[in-house]
């Protein structure tokens, strides 16, 4: 992979970065509850869950996101970025820009989903 590249793939993973900070913030919050007609009122127990659950949930995801794209950036920075770590092949650039933030190629990726899906 060239240093254009190197580049192209760091910008996108910035910007992905900066959509799953903007996740947990009040206006996303406000998405999901318009979305699920949770909307928060306080005197209401049930909703002050409902409140905790959501944010749990978003807390979250955000973070193993941002986990997630940090750890590829630090491959970038490494110049392993696009190799599989599982098998050492390089990911598909198709894959590559739909999934920045991947450290798998598509065939390990399937055997580990379908490893999973039986241990479950
Ligand atoms: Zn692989």
């Amino acid at each position: 992979m060239n240093s254009r590249q190197m580049n192209r793939y760091r910008t996108l993973l910035v910007n992905r970065m900066n959509e799953s900070l903007n996740l947990g913030n009040e206006e996303g919050l406000k998405k999901i509850y318009d979305a699920t007609e949770h909307l928060p009122d306080v005197s209401d127990f049930a909703s002050l869950e409902t409140l905790r659950e959501v944010t749990y949930i978003i807390t979250g995801k955000r973070k193993q996101s941002v986990r997630e794209i940090q750890d590829a950036l630090t491959r970038i920075e490494k110049g392993s970025f696009g190799r599989c770590e599982a098998c050492g092949h390089q990911i598909s650039e198709k894959r590559l820009l739909v999934y920045p933030a991947t450290n798998l190629c598509i065939r390990c990726k399937k055997r580990r989903e379908k490893e999973h899906n039986t241990a479950a």
